[in-house]
Order: C-alpha cells, then structure tokens, then sequence
C-alpha cells in the first residue's frame, strides 16, 4: 500500500521506547499516514529465540518494517534474506525492511552514530580514540568511528574478552593496527583525542560515572551513548572539566531518523525531530 506507513518496535521491556512518539510526529509533519506499533516480546509471552515468529506474523500483517532492539538484535539475523553492508560487517541489525517478498537488515546504530559525530563534533582530531564498553553500542560506534577515518581505536570492557573479540573484528574489517584492546583505560586516555563511553553506566537505573573525573583532561571531547537521561553524570562532569560533549541523543535521533527513511523512502528533518526528542 503506497499511501500509507506500518512499522514497529521488537524488543523486551521496550513500554518506556520514545521510538513511538518520534516516528509518528515526524510522518504528521510530512503528511504522512504512519503508525507506529510496540511488539513488546515481554508482553506477548514469546522467548526472544522466537523472534522469528514475530517478523512472520509482522510481514504477513503488512507491515513495512521493524526496529529492533535487546536481546534480538543478532537473533534476527537468520531470519533475515539479505543484510546491508554494515549490518553484515557489525553482525547486528536495528533495521529490517520489508519490500517485494524480502526481509533486509539494516543497522542505522553506526549511521546514526557518525552523523551525530559530524553534526554534533565538528572540528575535533577522530585520530585516536578510546571507547569504553564492547557491547553492541560500542560495535556500532566503533565501526562508525574507523570508517570516518579514527587511526587507531583503543577499545576497554570490565569482560576483556568482548574488548579482545572487537578489537579484533575491527582489525580483520579495517587493517592491522586499527584497533587494540586496552589494558588499562587511563594509559588510553593519556594519547586519546576523544572517548567514547558505550556501557549502561549512567542510565536511569544504572546511576554514576563509568571513569574516574580526574582522567577527563579538557583537550580530551567526549562522546556518551547514553541518552536517558541526556545529561548523564559523565556529560555534566565532562562538560565542567571543559572537555567538548556530545550526548546520546543525537546518536538517538539519527538512528531513528535513518530507518524512517529507509521504511518510508522520505527525507525526515532531523533537526525537527531533534527538537521533538528533546522536548518528550
Ligand atoms: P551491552 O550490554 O551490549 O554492552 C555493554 C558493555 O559494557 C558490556 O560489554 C559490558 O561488559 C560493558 N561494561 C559494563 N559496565 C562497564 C564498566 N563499568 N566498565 C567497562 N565496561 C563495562 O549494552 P549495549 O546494547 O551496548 O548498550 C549500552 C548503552 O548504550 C545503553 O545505555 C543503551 O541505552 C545505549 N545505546 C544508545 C544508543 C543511542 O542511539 N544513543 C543506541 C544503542 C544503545
């Protein structure tokens, strides 16, 4: 049906998402009928093994698309015909459109993570970073950040075994010394251009500073996932320690605004939704 927009959110526990609200304000803008839908796994009663199931009765119900977040991120892949280049590489999909009979994968995480640093950190040396935390944010931003240019990407996880496991699939995708474990963060920081911290620490229910303050020089800009709230403790410290910031909700916004585009082939105002994520 061309005139008019299906898509949803899968995932666990996603009552809270602000996915919802910033899709569909955007459409109203544009003219558009689009509804937004949660398909909370939680509430259906259905394992995340089982996500499969979901995207089958989401296609067959004429949806146009899915968003997909924890824990099926990677879960997705196999039911999934085609994959987009950086989902492939990144093993992850947040994405998946479906169009003429197909599934693709798609992952706007790390497209939406370089827009928000182009937009957002104009200016600053991407030469050598350090990111902190190996997760699936931290593989996203870590592809963003090697394919906009970053020389050499230092990569710390409390589990060195995931900081070992990315660091070393970032080596095999963009060359040999791109990207290192870090033994210790504090040596990274000491040549960092930038940090990027990708862990849970400072989200509603997770409150605190993932790093010590004294390691926050102001030369050093500083990059936070994290975007409930948007000021989160590292933002403000690093914000008063006179690092330049960039919080989580830019990265928010353009993830979003990225699969708008791809569910619904329009151009959405980023900066408008900015404004509108802002404001929820
Ligand atoms: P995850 O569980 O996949 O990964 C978190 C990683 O951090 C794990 O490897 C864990 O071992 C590590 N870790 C935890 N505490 C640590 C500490 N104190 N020091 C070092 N390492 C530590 O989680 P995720 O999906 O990567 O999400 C991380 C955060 O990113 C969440 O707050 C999430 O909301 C946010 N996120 C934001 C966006 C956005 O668009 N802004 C997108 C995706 C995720």
């Amino acid at each position: 049906d061309q005139g008019s927009h299906l898509v949803g959110l899968v995932g666990a526990g996603i009552g809270p998402s602000l996915s919802p609200a910033l899709h569909e304000r955007e459409a109203d803008e544009l003219g558009l009928r689009y509804l937004y839908r949660r398909l909370d796994l939680a509430e259906l009663g259905v394992p995340p093994a089982d996500v499969g199931d979901v995207l089958a009765a989401a296609r067959m119900s004429g949806f146009d698309g899915l968003n997909i977040t924890h824990p099926c991120k990677q879960l997705v892949l196999e039911h999934l015909d085609d994959l987009a280049p950086e989902a492939a590489a990144l093993g992850a999909v947040n994405t998946v459109v479906f169009a003429e009979g197909t599934a693709v994968g798609h992952n706007t995480d790390s497209s939406g993570f370089a827009r928000s640093v182009a937009v957002g950190l104009p200016n600053v040396s991407l030469d050598r970073v350090a990111l902190l935390g190996a997760g699936g944010a931290g593989a996203a931003v870590a592809h963003a950040l090697l394919t906009l240019g970053t020389g050499t990407l230092e990569v710390f996880d409390v589990d060195a075994s995931r900081s070992e496991a990315l660091a070393g699939s970032l080596r095999e995708r963009f060359g040999a010394d791109r990207a290192h474990r870090a033994k210790a963060l504090a040596d990274s920081l000491r040549l960092a251009d930038g940090l990027v911290h990708a862990t849970p620490t400072g989200m509603a229910g997770h409150p605190g500073l993932p790093l010590a303050a004294e390691l926050l020089r102001p030369e050093l800009w500083v990059a936070d996932v994290v975007y409930r709230p948007l000021n989160t403790e590292l933002v403000e410290t690093a914000r008063a320690r006179g690092c330049q910031v960039l919080d989580g909700g830019r990265m928010a916004v353009f993830q979003a605004a990225d699969s708008f585009r791809l569910f619904t082939g329009r151009e959405p105002d980023a900066g408008r939704m900015l404004r509108h994520f802002d404001a929820l």
